[in-house]
């Protein structure tokens, strides 16, 4: 599509998106489970070794629980919302910076009311994301601020930014 090497300028278009970058679906479907979240590579080029997407969730949407051994640097963009890092509920919002080390499970999740969208930055050659086994499911929700994260319940005091 673009000259190799070419300088190039993509100007910030209405509602998070961007001039010449496609809305793609977030995985392919029946992947693994996800909600109402869609997917921009915003910066994929062969001269770097990582990739910058910007992930979008619609209201009450949501990212896959997963773990991986690559890395995560993630700056949220748009909205507010919660996000699920090891064994901890996080409440973050607007240009927060979030670190997902290896093999750390991790969800996203937009509040029911409000678009809620992050920048990833990722390795271009990455692993690919472990799903939660029933028991290690069985052991995320041993924790009850975990278990009402997963069941989308809204956030609670305690955890709300
Ligand atoms: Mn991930």
């Amino acid at each position: 599509m673009d000259t190799p090497n070419a300088p190039l300028i993509r100007r910030f278009a209405e509602a998070y998106s961007w001039d010449g970058v496609d809305h793609l679906p977030y995985k392919e479907d029946g992947a693994a489970p996800f909600k109402a979240i869609a997917r921009q590579t915003l910066f994929s080029e062969a001269e770097l070794a990582c990739e910058l997407r910007y992930f979008e969730m619609a209201p009450g949407g949501y990212s896959t629980l997963e773990r991986h051994g690559h890395v995560h640097a993630v700056m949220i963009l748009r909205g507010r919302g919660r996000c699920l890092l090891g064994n901890a509920v996080h409440a973050v919002a607007q240009y927060d910076l979030v670190t997902i080390p290896p093999w750390t499970w991790h969800q996203f999740r937009a509040p029911a009311d409000a678009a809620f969208g992050f920048l990833c930055m990722v390795n271009a050659s990455r692993d690919r994301p472990q799903l939660p086994s029933a028991e290690e499911l069985r052991i995320l929700r041993a924790d009850a601020d975990v278990a009402a994260f997963l069941d989308g319940a809204a956030a609670s005091a305690s955890t709300e930014a």
